[in-house]
């Protein structure tokens, strides 16, 4: 790690950290919240209203995690909270149908036209892992192919060369996932169809389905090349393989169709959850109908849950989705660009070497001036510069994700303050990066 010094400014939080570390593992319940890769105090949060986030000390920041890209309306919308009032008033679990996951699943198939049946399900990790199951017992076939640095959540089969917590650990692999479960999980470098098209030729009718973020944000975004995502269709289709495209962080945020709705690849599955949930738990899979029509309780393949279509989480992931117009997208969108131009011209101003990648709305920092394809390429750069970045962020009040491997996510309430104070923020911020040391 970089030699950064952390002011001892959080007081509060560093009380918390030492008592959630004694009853959790790392004091945390999701491992990037730890701040391993940047080191210092994990800031414990209090409150959230639009683009700020409020720590137990006390301190403001504006937020640039939006909770990993759920909060795209930023914290506290008043029309999210009111629906969340009103469904939490009449019970927050029936264990039954309700007209609430209706209509969600309704404005799912209304908003992306290839999913014409939708689960619900309660994460990400958990719509990932039933679509690989579905893809499976469709075409009876056992093999998977993902690509390096993709993460897909923390199912077995797929913490094979993960993004996100595994890429910041850089875990080789995971200690309790067997031989068994990601023997039949081929990894492949992202971005190289030709690849690809070698695991298909020397596994003839084995491969069940690719599985890729619809364009990734968990290695730092990388966004797919021009065909890529085309390319991968093609070749599933030609082999009768399925392809299956996670949208869990794009999907509903990169546009109001998600990554559809910019590469028009059509999947034959799809996942999503983070927007679509509103801030709470929900998260789906979904596709083709003739694939869906394999899942219980119409056909063989089985899949539950018991928190499944939650009235309370619905509730918030509907009224979230149904204010998120063109209006919505064109604002996020806006701001991104905005804050993607500041950062690089405060970096050129401090001679650092970087790259500003974005994807729609979506973008991180590369700490090079190479191009950056793929995994092995996001791993090139010059980490250590981002903890001192980070760090100078973080003391003048700008929440940035803690890892150099992470999206940055904007919001609809990011407004022109939120962005002057990341603006009077990045002077020192860059010159921090530009004077760390590896
Ligand atoms: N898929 C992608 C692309 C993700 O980014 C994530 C989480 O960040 C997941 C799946 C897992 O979602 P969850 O954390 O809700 O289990």
């Amino acid at each position: 790690m970089a030699c950064v010094s952390f002011p001892y400014d959080a007081p509060v939080s560093q009380t918390l950290f030492d008592r959630a570390s004694l009853v959790t593992p790392g004091g945390v319940n999701s491992p990037v919240r730890a701040f391993r890769a940047v080191g210092g105090t994990p800031r414990f949060m209090v409150s959230g209203t639009g683009p700020y986030l409020t720590d137990a000390d006390g301190r403001e920041y504006v937020d640039l995690v939006c909770s990993w890209g759920p909060m795209i309306l930023g914290h506290s919308h008043p029309e999210v909270i009111a629906a969340v009032q009103e469904a939490v008033a009449r019970g927050t679990s029936f264990g039954t149908p309700g007209e609430g996951e209706v209509a969600l699943a309704e404005e799912i198939v209304a908003r992306i036209e290839p999913v014409e049946q939708v689960r619900l399900v309660s994460s990400g990790t958990e719509a990932t892992m039933s679509a690989i199951r579905l893809a499976r017992g469709f075409t009876g076939r056992a093999k998977v192919v993902k690509f390096a640095g993709c993460y897909h959540g923390h199912v077995d089969a797929l913490l094979a060369a993960a993004g996100s917590g595994v890429a910041t650990f850089g875990l080789p692999d995971t200690p309790g996932v067997t031989g068994a479960q990601a023997g039949d999980t081929i990894v492949l470098p992202y971005n190289d169809l030709e690849a690809v098209r070698t695991a298909f030729a020397a596994h003839p009718g084995e491969i069940a389905c690719v599985i890729t973020e619809a364009s990734p944000g968990n290695m730092g975004v990388v966004p797919p090349l021009d065909g890529f995502n085309a390319g991968l269709k093609e070749i599933c289709a030609a082999n009768g393989a399925l392809y299956i495209s996670d949208e869990v962080m794009t999907g509903f945020r990169t546009s109001k169709a998600g990554w559809f709705g910019v590469d028009g690849v059509r999947p034959d599955l799809m996942t999503f959850g983070k927007v679509m949930g509103g801030g709470f738990p929900a998260a789906a899979f979904g596709g083709r109908a003739d694939v869906m029509a394999h899942l219980a309780p119409v056909g063989p393949v089985y899949q539950a849950g018991t928190l499944s279509g939650n009235p309370v989480a619905t509730a918030a992931g509907l009224a979230q989705l149904r204010l998120l117009d063109d209006a919505a997208y064109a604002k996020v969108d806006a701001v991104s660009a905005e804050i993607r131009a500041l950062v690089s011209e405060a970096f050129t101003k401090e001679g650092v070497a970087h790259t500003v990648s974005a994807a729609s709305n979506m973008f991180s920092v590369f700490f090079t001036d190479q191009p950056v394809r793929n995994y092995e390429d996001a791993k090139k750069q010059e980490a250590f510069r981002f903890t001192a970045f980070f760090h100078s962020m973080l003391a003048q009040g700008v929440y940035l994700p803690p890892s150099a491997f992470e999206s940055w996510f904007v919001s609809t309430a990011h407004d022109t303050q939120a962005v002057e104070r990341i603006a009077a923020a990045l002077p020192a911020a860059a010159r921090a990066a530009s004077e760390a040391t590896a």
